[in-house]
């Protein structure tokens, strides 16, 4: 089926007589007849529901339909992007271990890699995503185990060559994780382009109305964990969690997502609320529609800013003038997403001036919702970074994220000119 039809009718298939609208399985117990049943689940022999905390109802159908929307094997909620993130790497990586990301990432990604994972004995290497393969190959050691990136990296919206991050990984025996909130697989599917594991903050785009904190990870079953076993011993080596139970082996291609919602899931337990997850789903049901309607306008919003005196610069892939151009054509030909870097020319203190100046714009810590919004990353979400570390991040200081919306683009485009003349 097409990602449109997928959007709407994926992940619940009611049988008869049963709820034709996803329902809420607001409960943190599943029944069962007898002791034997249950043990089984415990020793995971049988497949079946007896606990929230590792699996519901609710959350395997949304689950189940972004992984038919990003074509993996399977997928597993997480209470927010942060927890998809931190799994996704956690899942693979150890105290001793080490992974290489992309430097142009989200501020919240960048501190609990370099800070608070760092603290957990695995170690980061930060690389420039746009520097040549043997360059970023250089990053790679015996005990490295992933290579990270952003599809269109927040907030400085730099397009990453999936193709070439997925040889650099592939050559050096590691999966990519590619972290895929902005593109959406409406704009673009990573799995497609060689990426292994798809993380998402589903706060953003996914539920698009700014309702839920959430987040997913997706695997696309690709990569051969078996022909690096020494380097993956928690997915090819007996669990004694699990009584000795081998991922790899008794799964398959399902090797890692059973070793996540069943192992870190189980012990860390960020799992997304079915309620979230029902109002995630409501969201995922237009992703289709909203989509091109946010890059739609930004083009629009981001065409005016070039054209204007005052702005400096503008960062949207969608303009011929962007450096990423000819990747966004590449691997998002039908339009990017719908936020927008720039910077005005003149002080700081315009920046803050413009944006405390919008009317139907509002200052708010979100991005990627129905309502158009801005932010100082320098100031608000990027506040913890050095200059220096801003500078790796791509955060230039006098960048304002401006996430266009789904209304009227006269109306954004009217709001963003009575500030700037203000
Ligand atoms: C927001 C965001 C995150 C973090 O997600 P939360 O849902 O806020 O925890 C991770 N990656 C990207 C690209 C984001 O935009």
């Amino acid at each position: 089926m097409n990602l449109e039809t997928l959007c709407v009718q994926a992940g619940w298939t009611p049988g008869k007589g049963e709820p034709r609208v996803l329902p809420i399985y607001q409960s943190t117990t599943f029944k069962y007849e007898t002791s034997e049943q249950m043990a089984r689940l415990f020793d995971l022999e049988d497949n079946g529901y007896f606990y929230t905390r590792l699996q519901n109802p609710t959350n395997d159908a949304v689950a189940a339909k972004i992984a038919a929307l990003e074509g993996g094997v399977g997928a597993m909620l997480t209470s927010s992007g942060q927890a998809a993130n931190f799994y996704a790497i956690f899942n693979i990586c150890q105290a001793g271990d080490h992974f290489v990301c992309a430097s142009a990432i989200y501020g919240g990604t960048f501190n609990l890699f370099a800070v608070t994972m760092k603290k957990l004995g695995i170690e980061v290497t930060f690389i420039d995503a746009d520097a040549d393969e043997s360059e970023i190959s250089k990053a790679f050691r015996p005990n490295t185990k992933a290579l990270f990136g952003e599809t269109i990296s927040n907030p400085s919206c730099a397009v990453l060559d999936i193709e070439k991050f997925a040889r650099i990984a592939h050559s050096h025996g590691v999966p990519l994780v590619i972290d895929n909130t902005f593109a959406t697989p409406i704009n673009c599917r990573p799995f497609e382009w060689g990426a292994d594991i798809v993380t998402h903050s589903t706060t953003k785009y996914m539920d698009g109305h700014a309702t839920c904190v959430g987040g997913v990870i997706v695997d696309s079953g690709n990569f051969d964990w078996e022909a690096h076993a020494d380097k993956f011993p928690g997915l090819t080596q007996p669990d004694e969690s699990y009584h000795g139970l081998t991922y790899t082996k008794a799964f398959g291609k399902m090797a890692y997502m059973t070793k996540a919602t069943a192992q870190l899931m189980r012990d860390l337990g960020s799992i997304q609320s079915p309620q979230n997850a029902f109002l995630l789903n409501l969201g995922l049901e237009t992703l289709h529609l909203r989509m091109p309607r946010h890059c739609q306008n930004a083009q629009r919003v981001a065409e005016y800013l070039e054209a204007s005196e005052q702005v400096a610069w503008v960062n949207y892939c969608g303009l011929k003038s962007s450096k990423y151009y000819d990747l966004a054509q590449k691997y998002m030909p039908n339009g990017s997403c719908g936020v927008i870097a720039f910077g005005l020319k003149g002080t700081r203190e315009d920046a803050i001036k413009f944006m405390d100046s919008l009317k139907m714009i509002c200052i708010v810590t979100h991005v990627a919702d129905a309502r158009t919004c801005v932010l100082h990353p320098a100031s608000h979400t990027h506040r913890q970074l050095t200059d220096e570390q801003l500078v790796e991040a791509g955060v230039a200081p006098d960048l304002i994220r401006l996430s266009v919306g789904i209304e009227n683009a006269d109306d954004i485009i009217a709001d963003i000119e009575q500030a700037l003349h203000c």
